[in-house]
């Protein structure tokens, strides 16, 4: 199983804030923008990132046990950017700290092996 389906520590860590316009079909935006809200003129943010204690709206999960984006096809070029450590051969600060901050041990290379990749 692929690591990130039994994790979601960085859907309930970062703030998640992206350009309006990613969540305006007239220009392409594919986020649901009743998930988001206003942040400041030029930004949203998914609901409930811009919390102190951050959780996705969009995210169905226990963390370090299932995960799943329910807008995974439609989720914002920021979430699309986090690198899951080590899936493509370097660590990921990102998803290090994540984990950590949920008391979830960094992932390792030893933790891709055996998966067939695509
Ligand atoms: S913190 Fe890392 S392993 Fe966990 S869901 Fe995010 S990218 Fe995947
Ligand atoms: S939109 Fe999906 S991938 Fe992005 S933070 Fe929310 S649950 Fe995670």
């Amino acid at each position: 199983m692929h690591p990130c389906l039994s994790c979601g520590a960085c859907c309930a860590h970062y703030r998640v804030s992206f350009h309006w316009s990613e969540a305006d079909p007239a220009f392409g935006g594919t986020v649901p923008a009743a998930l988001t809200e206003t942040m400041d003129p030029h930004r949203l943010a998914m609901r409930g990132t811009w919390a102190r204690r951050p959780r996705c709206i969009a995210l169905e999960a226990e963390i370090g046990v299932r995960s799943r984006c329910t807008i995974h096809p439609q989720r914002p070029s920021v979430c699309r950017e986090v690198a899951a450590s080590w899936e493509a051969g370097q660590p990921s600060p990102q998803c290090d700290k994540a984990r950590t901050a949920h008391g979830l041990p960094a992932l390792t290379p030893e933790d891709w092996l055996g998966r067939v990749t695509s």
